[in-house]
């Protein structure tokens, strides 16, 4: 298996050690030509969803990157991947690459909070680390997606066929469970 992790901006190196934990081998998704290469799943790291849909358009990867997601390639966003996702984001009209059907508030918990940690409930998994850094959350879901896990009230995680997203970062402690998730995701689907 292999997973194109993509790193243009943002936390993506720390996505690359985990899957290395799991043993899963990962390549930096830079360019357009680093779409050519096979890969099973797609990582969208946190970071700043504005600055990676500019640079997404600029590098010519929007369309080819957002028709390999409708055409079913798993795909995992954390954060601003989770806002690169979303179809429809509440306070902001720029829309990225808008494949999965949940309505996302950016920056959603303000300046007092604007990052923290948590541990809470992650459906099929258990209790597990939250590290929250100017997140969005998850207003609501809409068609096939599925909520995956709440923290006081607020979606944080979700799924939608072949794509996992959530408001947290899981590559910012050790606890590998969630990237685990999305390999098994892999599988099943495939
Ligand atoms: N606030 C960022 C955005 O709007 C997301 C923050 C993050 O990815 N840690 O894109």
């Amino acid at each position: 298996m292999q997973i194109g992790v993509l790193a243009l901006q943002g936390a993506f190196i720390e996505h690359e050690q985990m899957l290395s934990k799991l043993g899963i081998s990962s390549f930096e998704i830079r360019q357009k030509s680093d779409l050519d290469r096979n890969f099973d799943g797609l990582i969208i790291p946190g970071g700043e969803s504005t600055v990676q849909g500019k640079l997404m358009h600029e590098l010519e990867m929007f369309d080819r990157i957002k028709e390999m997601i409708d055409n079913g390639l798993p795909v995992f966003g954390t954060c601003a991947g989770l806002l690169l996702l979303a179809k429809e984001i509440e306070n902001d009209d720029r829309l990225h690459l808008a494949t999965m059907d949940i309505t996302a508030v950016r920056n959603a918990y303000g300046r007092q909070l604007g990052s923290f940690y948590t541990e809470d409930e992650f459906k099929g998994i258990g209790k597990i680390p939250m590290t929250f850094i100017r997140a969005p959350f998850i207003k609501s879901v809409h068609g096939d997606a599925e909520i995956l896990a709440e923290v006081d009230g607020k979606i944080v995680a979700a799924k939608q066929n072949n794509q996992l997203v959530t408001a947290f970062h899981p590559e910012l402690n050790d606890d590998l469970s969630i990237h685990k998730y999305f390999i098994d995701m892999i599988n099943n689907i495939s």
